[in-house]
């Protein structure tokens, strides 16, 4: 029998957070606590779906008390925590002239401070057991630089910088720490292309459609299931990037 693993998703009710958790739950051995902030009812809709194979949680990841409780409740409930991954985040176009400070701190808060916080909260448990891994979402953008995404960009290269640094720190520790980049994909976060922009992106991308979620968690699983992968921004996006 093998030992049961637990893992903790942030934004998993939505989007690419949303299909991580099925992808991971289709994995016996893997227990999920799926958390979100605003939709909660997309949460207790999926923990009907998924039963006992995840609970659910309320916290706002920017907020170093509210990550300190997802993680307490975490450990109450399973006793340890072997995955987690980062996954919650917002995006915002602007100008760069037109980013103000609440927007720039808003910004960082939600997508690079809220990462710093959920692994030094998870750090302990896994150094505890020599075993860890972490997935961060970061993006394309924080590769090559988005124009009108300065803020979005710099946070997300701030978390490939935080992998790469962390995964020397951790690796004595057997801590994994990996990032995920994608490219486009079609979620919420991109509601507002029109077709004609969608078709403009995908005329650029070699395998000639923008990406799925499905296509995301599918990595995420690979660098749980793998041994000897850390330190790495992978970045699935169809080859738009190359
Ligand atoms: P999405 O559909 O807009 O979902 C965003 C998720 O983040 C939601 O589950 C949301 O939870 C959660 N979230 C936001 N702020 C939070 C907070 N303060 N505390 C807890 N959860 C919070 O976006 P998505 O496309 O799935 O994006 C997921 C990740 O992929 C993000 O980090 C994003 O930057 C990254 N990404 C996306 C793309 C893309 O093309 N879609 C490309 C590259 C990278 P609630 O709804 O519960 O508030």
């Amino acid at each position: 029998m093998k030992i049961e693993k637990i893992a903790i998703v942030t934004g998993g009710a939505r989007g690419i957070g949303k299909a991580i958790v099925y992808e991971l739950a289709k994995n016996e051995n893997i227990k999920i606590v799926l958390n979100y902030n605003h939709s909660e009812e997309n949460a207790i809709e999926i923990k009907k779906e998924l039963g006992n194979k995840i609970e659910i949680f309320k916290a706002d990841v920017s907020k170093r008390e509210e990550v300190k409780k997802l993680v307490n409740y975490t450990l109450e409930k399973f006793g340890k925590i072997d995955i987690l991954i980062n996954n919650a985040g917002i995006s915002q176009e602007k100008m760069f002239t037109d980013i103000t400070d609440e927007d720039w701190n808003n910004m960082l808060q939600v997508n690079l401070t809220s990462v710093f916080y959920t692994i030094q909260e998870v750090l302990p448990n896994m150094i505890h057991n020599k075993l860890g891994c972490i997935i961060n979402i970061s993006s394309i953008w924080g590769i090559t630089g988005a124009s009108c995404e300065v803020h979005y960009s710099v946070a997300k290269a701030g978390i490939d910088g935080l992998t790469k640094s962390l995964a020397k720190e951790l690796g004595p520790s057997n801590i994994r720490v990996n990032s995920v980049a994608p490219g486009i994909i079609m979620t919420d976060m991109n509601k507002n292309l029109s077709n004609e922009e969608i078709k403009s992106i995908t005329d650029e991308i070699p395998l000639g459609c923008v990406g799925k979620s499905e296509d995301i968690a599918k990595c995420v699983l690979w660098l749980i299931e793998d041994n000897y992968t850390t330190g790495q921004v992978i970045s699935p996006n169809g080859g738009w990037l190359i």
